[in-house]
């Protein structure tokens, strides 16, 4: 059974379809690949998904259970978080801190975060950061680490939650080939290791090639081409969107 079943989902934006009739799955413990021009949809896709807004038309199942009327904070109960094209980190706080304040989307809420007790919750923050290269930065202000170590951290940040799934928009953009690969290899080994499930919009294809065992190519807001990485490739639909789109 699909962890993820995205069912003919449907999302305007005025006159724009930004999706049109999507659909998508993707199994437990498997990473899937989205990919697609820019202004193809894959945010908006995101943003679906984690009950950013609304859908037209559609239906979005998570572990079963149908998730399309629920709001953000409660499909994150369930285990599904995103991260964001842009980092969202507190620059002026330092990396532990910025993870000790990233927990509480699991629990109940706030109070849930006082009841387990403060030593675990930092034992389990220092633990990620160590995950993530950044245990030697751990008290430094977020906002002073380089573009890179704030992807790493705002990863770290998100298995804080011990999510079942994670979709994470865009990671390597912007960062330097050295760290992509620290990247890809802590994205590898939390799934692996810790079991996450990961959907994951990427731009980079050579990342995405070695990454994903499936990939989905948007278009326009529509599905083009689904399939494994070589398939897609090597496929003309997907070639041409790309080459169109520039
Ligand atoms: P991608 O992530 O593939 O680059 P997006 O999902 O961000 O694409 O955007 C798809 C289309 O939807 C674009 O035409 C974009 O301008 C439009 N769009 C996205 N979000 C909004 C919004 N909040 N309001 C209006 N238009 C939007
Ligand atoms: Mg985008």
């Amino acid at each position: 059974m699909a962890l993820l079943d995205v069912r003919r989902v449907g999302k305007a934006f005025g006159g724009v379809h930004a999706n049109s009739d999507i659909s998508m799955t993707v199994e437990p413990g498997a990473i899937v690949g989205l990919i697609g021009p820019n202004g193809s949809g894959k945010t908006t896709l995101f943003n679906s998904i984690v009950g950013h807004h609304p859908i037209d038309g559609g239906e979005i199942y998570f572990d079963g259970r149908p998730i399309s009327k629920l709001r953000t904070s409660a499909i994150a109960r369930r285990g599904l978080l995103r991260t964001f094209q842009q980092t969202r980190i507190y620059a002026r706080m330092n990396c532990t801190r910025n993870m000790l304040v990233s927990e509480p989307h699991r629990g109940e809420g706030v109070l849930d975060m006082f009841r387990k007790h403060e030593a675990e919750r930092h034992e389990h923050a220092e633990q990620l950061l160590e995950f993530a290269g950044l245990y030697d930065k751990r008290l430094l202000y977020a906002g002073d680490l380089s573009f890179g170590q704030q992807k790493l951290l705002e990863f770290a940040m998100a298995l804080m939650n011990e999510p079942t799934m994670l979709l994470l928009d865009e990671p390597t953009a912007g960062i330097n080939p050295t760290l992509i690969n620290g990247l890809i290899d802590r994205l590898q080994r939390a799934n692996e290791e810790r079991g996450v499930t990961l959907l994951v919009i990427e731009h980079n294809m050579r990342v995405i090639m070695n990454l994903a065992e499936r990939i989905y190519c948007l278009s326009h807001g529509r599905l083009l081409a689904k399939g494994p990485p070589r398939e897609i490739r090597d496929n003309r639909n997907v070639i041409d969107a790309y080459l169109g789109g520039q």
